[in-house]
């Protein structure tokens, strides 16, 4: 099979990503450099054959030696609270970093697909999104460096495609969760979980009635792996169209948990888009693929993970 960099390896999607290459068959060279990835979510895979970590920031320079068939650009702060906090990494990571990967993918004739965001369409004027959206992003507040950064390098991706004949792919991740998921990044779905494990109250933003549409992480890795495998260019949304309000998915866990957790309403983050869900017409066109896991089950791994993992929860 073939020889695949996934840079961002150690992360949530790129750690469930790296797993999936190798029992597919993949050589696989994860590259991360732990700034909110961490050792542990590849302690799995290290020893596995074929696979190989190089502790490497991709927005320094990026060197693989040998042939390499894909390059998957993972690498990125992705939780709200992470990309706050670290904007000018955000910012690079999306545009030089994706530079260096795209740059890896050209020298070694691979194919080259980047993990880009619902956040393109920022907070949407068009429902359901599909990808001839242009979405309405607000590049001067909070976000930007996230919405901005992902623009960027989807912009950046099609000059390589278009200029330099770079056997491209888009991904369009909508809200994703699962196992190894960090309990404290900061989104919805760890905080509340967390919070309804300990009984404590869940801290729902604004009146609640805000929308996402969440995934489990299995059905992303099998929607990224069937763009990886064809020549599609994208963008391609993957995403569950399941669309959920911020009050419903704290019921939901508080439910499945058992808990008696109250419900505290706290302030809304600047620019936090009201609704969200994918399109996913092209994704079931072009992939044959469509989400399989059901909110509740998907949820209900999420929970056992945390629930059998409690070091993690008080990481
Ligand atoms: N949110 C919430 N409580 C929290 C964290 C987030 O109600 O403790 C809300 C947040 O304001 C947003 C939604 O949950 O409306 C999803 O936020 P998340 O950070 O999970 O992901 P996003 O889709 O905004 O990137």
């Amino acid at each position: 099979m073939g020889r695949a960099v996934v840079t961002g390896g150690a992360g949530f999607l790129g750690s469930h990503l790296c797993e999936r290459l190798l029992n597919d068959g993949d050589e696989v060279i994860c590259l991360d450099n732990f700034l909110t990835g961490t050792p542990r979510n590849i302690e799995r895979l290290i020893g596995r054959d074929g696979f190989q970590f190089l502790k490497v920031d991709v927005t320094e320079f990026i060197h693989v030696p040998g042939p390499v068939d894909s390059v998957l650009h993972f690498a990125s702060p992705a939780s709200p609270i992470d990309y706050l906090q670290l904007p000018i990494e955000t910012l690079k990571v999306g545009s030089i970093g994706t530079l260096h990967a795209i740059g890896l993918a050209k020298e070694k004739n691979a194919r080259f697909l980047i993990a880009s965001t619902s956040e393109t369409y920022g907070d949407p004027k068009v429902h359901p999104q599909p990808e001839t959206y242009w979405g309405h992003v607000n590049p001067v507040g909070p976000r930007g460096v996230y919405d901005e950064a992902k623009r960027f390098a989807e912009a950046m991706t099609m000059a390589y495609r278009r200029y330099h004949d770079v056997n491209t792919a888009i991904v369009r991740i909508f809200n994703t969760h699962g196992p190894f998921m960090r309990p404290n990044d900061g989104r919805a779905i760890p905080n509340f979980i967390r919070q309804a494990l300990r009984n404590e109250p869940i801290t729902v933003a604004g009146d609640g009635t805000q929308t996402r549409s969440i995934q489990y992480v299995d059905d992303l890795v099998e929607g990224v792996v069937r763009l990886l495998r064809c020549d599609h260019s994208g963008p391609v949304n993957i995403g569950n169209p399941h669309e959920v309000s911020m009050l419903e998915l704290a019921e939901t866990i508080r439910d499945l948990c058992g808990s008696t957790s109250e419900t505290a309403f706290i302030p809304r983050p600047e620019d936090d888009p009201t609704i969200r869900q994918p399109d996913i017409a092209l994704a079931r066109q072009v992939l044959g693929w469509e989400p399989k896991v059901v909110l509740e089950e998907g949820l209900g791994h999420t929970i056992d993970y945390f629930r059998s993992h409690p070091e993690v929860l008080d990481a």
